[in-house]
């Protein structure tokens, strides 16, 4: 059994979160709007349900590999099918790309995403001598984050999934609606990537909060906030918000349906 390679998350990715420089009281007015913005998402969205049973880590992994660039309703159909074809992760990993990629192929980007599957469950393999993330448990979230991100196509928010929906740590993943609607809010000046907003987030978000919030902002981002059209007219948080298009953005659009499933709460 070889060691991880655990890379140091202090040195390669902190930077940024460190550039913020909050003084005091700036990161006590931020955490006190994100207290408020998590309580009026609660009472208009709810707490979310946890499955009472944690998915392994490896699983979790895994299926946020075939999350990426794709819907969750996709991928969960290339999840489940990939693990009826190949009931243990040993198959997998002994199977044929050409096989791999046609059972996953609903869930998109087929080609790059067997390969990188396939690589995982061997480099998993090799650092704990069997295909389990298990060992990771005794670490702590950020030697976790280093060593997951250590793993080729493996991103920060990758891991922080893995960290929250299977480990159950208090991380708070960042996905493209959460950056969105953390840098409209004013939560996170001058941030240009879901990896820099989630370490200026680490120490905004309310202690125990970060399945729940994280789990509102995808919902609101998808329902109100949305990329294109805002339904800044309807919006609980408009008086917190400060994007400069909130005046202009369209009235009462038609709500897309279903936007609700959130594969990462169906592995
Ligand atoms: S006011 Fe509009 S842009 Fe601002 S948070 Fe609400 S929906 Fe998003």
């Amino acid at each position: 059994m070889s060691a991880p390679q655990a890379l140091s998350l202090t040195k390669t990715n902190t930077g940024s979160a460190g550039r913020t420089k909050l003084n005091r009281s700036q990161l006590a007015r931020l955490r006190r709007k994100v207290r408020r913005i998590s309580a009026v998402l609660e009472r208009n969205l709810g707490v979310p349900r946890r499955k009472s049973e944690k998915p392994r880590p490896l699983d979790m992994l895994v299926a946020t590999i075939l999350s990426q660039n794709t819907n969750d309703k996709n991928s969960h159909r290339a999840y489940t099918e990939l693990r009826r074809r190949f009931p243990s992760w040993e198959s997998l990993a002994e199977a044929s790309l050409s096989s791999i990629r046609s059972v996953i192929r609903s869930g998109g980007m087929a080609n790059q995403k067997s390969v990188r599957i396939r690589d995982i469950l061997l480099t998993v393999k090799h650092w704990f001598g069997r295909y389990s993330l298990s060992s990771l448990e005794r670490l702590t979230d950020d030697e976790i984050i280093d060593q997951l991100i250590s793993l080729h196509g493996v991103g920060v928010k990758t891991a922080a999934c893995v960290l929250l929906f299977s480990l159950g740590r208090d991380v708070f993943p960042v996905d493209t609606h959460v950056f969105r609607v953390c840098s409209r809010l004013g939560l996170t000046p001058g941030s240009k990537a879901p990896d820099d907003t989630f370490f200026r987030m680490r120490p905004l978000v309310p202690r125990g909060k970060s399945h729940t919030l994280h789990t509102n902002m995808i919902r609101f981002g998808r329902r109100i906030c949305r990329s294109a059209v805002p339904r800044c007219g309807i919006c609980p948080l408009y008086g917190d918000c400060v994007y400069e298009g909130k005046k202009r953005a369209i009235r009462n659009s038609p709500s897309p349906a279903d936007h609700d499933f959130m594969l990462l709460d169906n592995v």
